[in-house]
């Protein structure tokens, strides 16, 4: 019998509602939906799905604030941050609205055809299996293409924020897409594993876990169809003698402590060169005492709670384990009393190869300082991760970081400034980061038939 959905507060812990799952006839039915639709939708003229996506940005600035307040509740983020997400999903939806056009447009190609080109055609239906950290922009990053391309769409949204997942639907709906263009499936993972197999499912986009990455690929692998995995990151925050420290300060906060340190791209392992280290930890230390953890719907918190409890043990766990194998503990490094489940800001310096803080990815308020001996050393440690999502470093001289940053072993590299994802440009990871990209060109070229047209 699946469980269950919980919708519950973070902040104080209180549950919020409960809402029953699918049963397996509602599933059915709109996967038949799903599937029906599809030819449909992908007749439509561009333009009209286009303008979907014009109607969809409209909604969700028009309901910005209940859109905030219910991804603050569900999942604990910031008030203010939920907001710019709000707007940040719009924005995406302005983006391709504007561009899918251009980037689907044929390709001509010269052969030895007298024409020949690429016609990019909607595969079907795609699954969307997203994560709660960022529930409304995962959602629509992988969306927005998704459609404009084309094909239709069911989501399986994280189980604790059931609630964000049903009022997407309903926002697509009140936009005036078409009756089961974008549906929310309120299923468990096990049940999303039997999806994913489905023949009538064409593609599958996962953000989530390295776990939730293996087991999708291999289900969807043996049933040959595609996937774009975005997963887990533990990016690099390099520091080099020459930087503005200023600056790689009050950013390299922003990095880490953003969304509670619950985002892939969060800056993870600080990599700083020896000269700079110390004076880089002072001030680190100091600006992460500034942080205020309290309650994420008022605007003078700047510290948001995790969003489950299990997360948090598994957050401490991992602190414990670093500080046991040796990691130094410069301020932190505890639950917080009272209600919910917020943790302290945390830094460790001294972290170094065969510690969680090192090797794994820690999602949460917690940021891991490593020394290096120099800007060959940094680079070496920078690339020394399972992982290759992100990666910063920080330099006076541009030149000095873009050979850097091209040597960084990673999706997405930049010099000078915080990691984040921008609808122009493409986003995704390398390693066990997973594969594929979204947003940009390439994102929305990911789920469509590049189909050669041969005419003799
Ligand atoms: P998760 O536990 O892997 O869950 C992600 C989604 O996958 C949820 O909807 C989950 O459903 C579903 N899922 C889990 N196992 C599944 C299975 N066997 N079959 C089908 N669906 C399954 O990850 P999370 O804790 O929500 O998110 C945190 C992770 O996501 C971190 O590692 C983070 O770095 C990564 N992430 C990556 C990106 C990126 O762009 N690369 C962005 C954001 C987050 P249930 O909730 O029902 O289990």
């Amino acid at each position: 019998m699946p469980k269950r959905f919980e919708s519950t507060n973070p902040h104080t812990g209180d549950l919020i509602e409960t809402l029953a799952p699918m049963t397996a006839a509602a599933l059915e039915q709109a996967l038949a939906a799903a599937a029906d639709q599809a030819p449909a939708w992908a007749k439509q003229g561009i333009s009209e799905r286009c303008d979907l996506l014009r109607a969809v940005a409209k909604l969700l600035r028009e309901r910005k604030s209940a859109l905030a307040r219910l991804m603050t509740l569900e999942m604990g983020k910031l008030i203010a941050e939920a907001e710019a997400e709000v707007e940040k999903c719009a924005l995406v939806c302005d983006y391709y609205a504007d561009n899918a056009e251009s980037q689907l447009a044929d390709t001509s190609v010269a052969s030895d055809a007298s024409r020949s080109l690429i016609a990019y055609q909607p595969l079907g239906v795609l699954m969307a299996i997203m994560p709660w950290n960022f529930p409304f922009w995962q959602v629509f990053r992988c969306a927005a293409p998704a459609l404009a391309a084309g094909n239709t769409l069911v989501l399986k949204h994280a189980s604790n924020v059931p609630r964000c997942a049903l009022t997407m639907e309903a926002l697509f709906r009140d936009a005036g897409a078409p009756p089961d263009v974008f549906q929310t499936l309120l299923i468990d993972a096990k049940t999303a594993e039997g999806v994913v197999a489905d023949a009538r499912i064409r593609g599958v986009s996962l953000t989530g876990s390295e776990t939730a990455g293996r087991r999708v690929a291999s289900i969807a692998g043996e049933h040959l169809k595609k996937t774009v995995l975005e997963l887990g990151g533990s990016d690099a925050f390099v520091v080099l003698e020459d930087a503005d420290l200023e600056l790689a300060v009050s950013t390299a906060v922003k990095a880490r402590f953003m969304n509670a340190g619950q985002s892939c791209i969060a800056a993870k392992r600080f990599i700083l060169v020896e000269t700079i280290a110390d004076g880089f930890v002072d001030a680190f230390k100091a600006a992460i005492a500034a942080l205020n953890p309290g309650d994420p719907l008022e605007e003078t918190t700047t510290l948001a709670p995790l969003a489950r409890k299990d997360l948090r043990e598994i957050l401490h766990a991992q602190v414990e384990a670093s500080l046991g194998a040796g990691a130094a503990l410069v301020t932190g490094g505890q639950a917080l009393d009272g209600p919910g489940w917020h943790y302290a800001a945390t830094l460790l310096d001294k972290v170094a190869p065969g510690m969680p803080a090192y090797a794994d990815e820690l999602f949460g308020p917690v940021a891991s300082v490593i020394r290096a001996k120099n800007a060959d050393a940094a680079l070496e440690i920078a690339n020394d991760s399972r992982f290759g999502l992100g990666g910063s470093v920080w330099t006076a001289d541009k030149a000095r970081g873009e050979g850097f940053a091209r040597q960084m072993a990673c999706g997405c590299a930049f010099v000078n400034g915080m990691v984040k994802s921008d609808p122009r440009l493409p986003f995704g990871g390398i390693k066990d980061s997973g594969y594929g990209r979204e947003l940009g060109t390439p994102g929305i070229h990911e789920f469509v038939n590049a189909k050669t047209l041969w005419i003799g």
